[in-house]
This record gives structure tokens, sequence and C-alpha cells, in this order.
């Protein structure tokens, strides 16, 4: 096979990519990985993991460079290669896109599989833009050490949210959850943790605006019961109110998705375009590490089958 024709181009080093290049390679595929942020995606910022069997207690990190090297094992993993365009191709034998990345490779493969991940949400607000890195982070264990001792406030009510609260408060912030209604929406062991710990939480609250001329200096609180506004200050926000899906290619390739964005599949995780499956938090659904690894696999298996024998040909 000429050297940039693959049966399989992975679009997305996150658990879902990296195991469905495990699976698609064993069962016989060449397979590329193309990876333009840095392996990892989300699972890799978890400061801990607690729910990934075989492992009671890890750092995200330490856990998808597991997966790397394990996928290495098999397959090439091609770092800083977003993936500017896929288009279809015809009257290839065997091939079905053409696909270009951001350093002008090309890629003529015959199954694709989107495991692209999700984006932090932005608040939306205020200031929000012109302090991001400036104090605004969406990251609580990339930058959290920078905020040892000062104050922070942790925007959010899920898992993210409740794991970041507890690692800030870990490593020495003064760290205060702000949430916009009155109880949390995360699991009932990272609940128990706040309040062990002692973080304080502002109910019933959203930010209004972030204030700072170089640097954050103080927030706007908006309580949604009473309407009053109050102003904090502060070094530090973290933004953990959930993801938005990388879509952009699965939308390129005329993919169905969700009222959310999440790209549809089904049970096998095929999409609405032949040839095209998606795996990992693109697909929305539970987000966890365990799911996206299983999906990436059946995602391999799916295209291994489809590539000999394509369902819809039947
Ligand atoms: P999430 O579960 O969607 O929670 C987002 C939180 O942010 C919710 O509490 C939501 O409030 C709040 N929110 C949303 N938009 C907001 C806004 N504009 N202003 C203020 N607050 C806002 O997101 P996540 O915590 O990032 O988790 C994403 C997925 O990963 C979930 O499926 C989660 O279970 C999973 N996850 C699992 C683990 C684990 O199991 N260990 C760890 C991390 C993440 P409401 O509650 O009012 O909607």
């Amino acid at each position: 096979m000429p050297e940039n024709r693959f049966d399989l181009v992975i679009i997305g080093a996150g658990a879902a990519g990296l195991a469905s290049a495990i699976y698609g390679v064993r069962a016989g595929l060449k397979t590329v990985v193309l990876e333009g942020r840095g392996v990892g995606g989300q699972a890799g910022e978890a400061a801990e993991i607690e729910n990934y069997p075989g492992f009671p207690r890890i750092n995200g990190m330490e856990l998808v460079m597991k997966f790397r090297e394990h996928a290495e094992e098999y397959t090439r993993i091609l770092e800083g290669k977003d993936v500017v365009s896929i288009e279809p191709v015809e009257r290839i034998e065997g091939v079905h896109f053409r696909a270009r990345d951001s350093d002008d490779g090309k890629y003529l493969v015959g199954a694709v599989l989107l495991s692209t991940g999700a984006k932090h949400r932005r608040l939306g607000v205020k200031g929000e833009a012109e302090l991001s890195g400036k104090g605004v982070s969406y990251c609580a264990t990339c930058d959290g050490f920078f905020f040892k001792d000062k104050k922070v406030f942790l925007i959010g009510g899920g898992n993210t949210a409740l794991m970041d609260a507890v690692y800030l408060k870990e490593i020495g912030v003064d760290v205060t959850i702000v949430h916009r209604r009155n109880e949390f929406r995360g699991a009932k062991v990272y609940q128990k943790k706040v309040r062990e710990m002692g973080i304080p939480v502002i109910w019933d609250s959203v930010v209004k605006e972030i204030k700072g001329e170089r640097l954050l200096e103080s927030i706007l609180l908006k309580n949604v019961r009473t309407g009053e506004i109050t102003e904090h200050q502060a070094s530090g926000v973290f933004a953990a109110i959930g993801v938005v899906p990388n879509n952009k290619l699965a939308l390129e390739l005329g993919c169905e998705i969700d009222k959310h964005g999440f790209v549809k599949t089904d049970r096998k995780q095929r999409t609405n375009i032949p040839y095209v499956y998606a795996a990992g938090d693109v697909t929305g659904g539970l987000q966890q590490i365990v799911v996206a690894t299983g999906e990436g696999a059946v995602a391999a298996m799916t295209a291994f089958e489809d590539l000999i024998h394509p369902y819809w040909a039947e």
C-alpha cells in the first residue's frame, strides 16, 4: 500500500482514539493516528481517576501515557497534525476519503474515526476572553499550582467542578465553589469530599463579569433567586461548566449531530455517513474514559467489518 494510504485514519489521540488504534492495527488495518493538540484529551487533565477498572487511583496524564505507550507498540501517532479538511473520494479502490493536515500532509483513507473529543465550555461573560490565561482557567490540574495560597472561585456543580475543587484545596489553593443551583449534579462521593474538606459553596449564583486590568482582580456574582450582585476579590476563576464537542470535521463530512452538537452514532459507532465512525466525548452520552475506550474499540472493529463487507451493501 502506498505510504500515504491507510485503511483507517483516527483523528484525535484521547482515550477513544488510542484504544481504537490498538484494535484497528491488531485487526489488520493499516492505521494512522493524527493529533493536533497533544495526546491525552480531557482524560489527561484529570488530577485523579478513581473509576477506571484496574487502577483504583491514578493521575489522568499517567493513565493516558500508558494508553499512548500501548498504542505506539502498534502504530505511529502523528502529533501537531490538525486535520484541516476531509472530503469524499470516488473511483479509487478501497479509498473513500482524502484528508489534509495542517502541515499539508495528504492521506488517502478507507475509513475515518472521529475521536475529536470535546472542549471546555466558556462562561460567556464580560472580561472572560481578555483575562483568559491571566486568572481565568479551564484546567485546574494544569494551572492550579500558580494559585497556591490565593483566592479563587471554581464555577460549576458537576463531577469536574467537584473534583477540581478538591484538587485545588489539596494543593493549598483558597477555593470557593460557585454553583447556579442549590444542589450539585456531581457524584455523591465527590460531594462528600467537598463537605469533609470544608470547601465553601456559594449557591444559586452565576458569574456576571470578570474584572481586572492586567490580571484578574475580582468577579461579580449574581444571585439568581434574589437578583443581588456582589463583588468578590479574587486571583483566579476556574470554569468547570461542562464541555462542547469538537464537531467541525463531523459537520464538514455531513454527519448528523444532536441538539447539543454531539455526533450521532449507532451501537456500532457508525455515523450516518458510510465509513465514518465516531467514538468518545464527541458522541456525548456517559463521558467516561472506560466508555471512550470501549467505543474506540467498537469503532475500529466496525470499520474493519465494513471495509471487508459493508453492511449497507446488503
Ligand atoms: P457537567 O456534568 O455537564 O456539569 C456542568 C456543570 O456546570 C453543571 O453543574 C451545570 O449546572 C453547570 N453549568 C453549565 N453551564 C453553566 C453556566 N453557563 N454557568 C454556570 N454553571 C453552568 O460537566 P462536567 O462536570 O465537565 O462533566 C462532563 C462529563 O464528564 C459528565 O458526563 C461527567 O459525569 C463526566 N465526568 C465524570 C467524572 C468521573 O466520573 N470521575 C469526572 C469528570 C467528568 P447544572 O447542574 O445546573 O446543570
